[in-house]
């Protein structure tokens, strides 16, 4: 039996720290780089590849995430087609997970996106388009409901640092005022 070393420090609980393949760790590290630098299209597409990787496997929640980040980068790059397909399936995928209103910053963000362009109309139908979806599914009336959301007290970092994985406050699930799970990789990240 192989002994182990004596701790001389206490064990102090860490954040958890799953483990996220190296290659998705880059590809995400790029796509923050590409929006940084103004590379909107670019950054979509591999938030895209990540989300469909995602679902193939089963992984609803981070195949959310990842759509959710695509649909935004394709609105920073003015095109409001791609970032409405995206929001549909999100809305799909985000009811499977009963989380409806994780989608809602993303269609507000592509409506007011449509009103500034001077297209209410189009703004209004894609609403109501969004609304309709939730209605089929018996999501309760008024449309726009989704998990109250937490006023966050503390300051979160734009990325996860495990995974690299953008983080909002309104889009992770606060588990304490101080910490969030990350959507995509699960780590526990901590808010100061
Ligand atoms: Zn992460």
């Amino acid at each position: 039996m192989r002994r182990r070393p004596f701790r001389l420090r206490p064990l102090r609980p860490r954040p958890v720290r799953p483990r996220i393949p190296p290659v998705v760790q880059r590809a995400l590290a790029e796509a923050q780089r590409l929006i940084a630098s103004g590379k909107f299209r670019e950054a979509a597409a591999i938030y895209d590849r990540l989300s469909q990787e995602a679902y193939a496997r089963g992984r609803l929640r981070p195949g959310l995430h990842m759509d959710l980040e695509a649909g935004r980068a394709y609105l920073q790059a003015a095109d409001v087609d791609q970032a409405q397909k995206r929001a549909r399936r999100a809305v799909q995928n985000a009811l499977q997970i009963a989380r409806p209103g994780l989608v809602m910053p993303l269609v507000e963000g592509i409506t007011r996106h449509l009103e500034a362009q001077g297209d209410p109309e189009a703004a209004r139908s894609f609403r109501e388009e969004i609304e309709a979806l939730l209605q089929e599914q018996r999501v309760a009336p008024g449309g726009f409901i989704g998990e109250p959301r937490r006023a966050p007290r503390k300051t979160l970092p734009g990325h996860c640092p495990a995974c690299h994985a953008p983080l909002r406050p309104d889009e992770v699930e606060w588990l304490a005022d101080d910490r969030v799970s990350c959507p995509f990789c699960g780590s526990v990240v901590v808010a100061d």
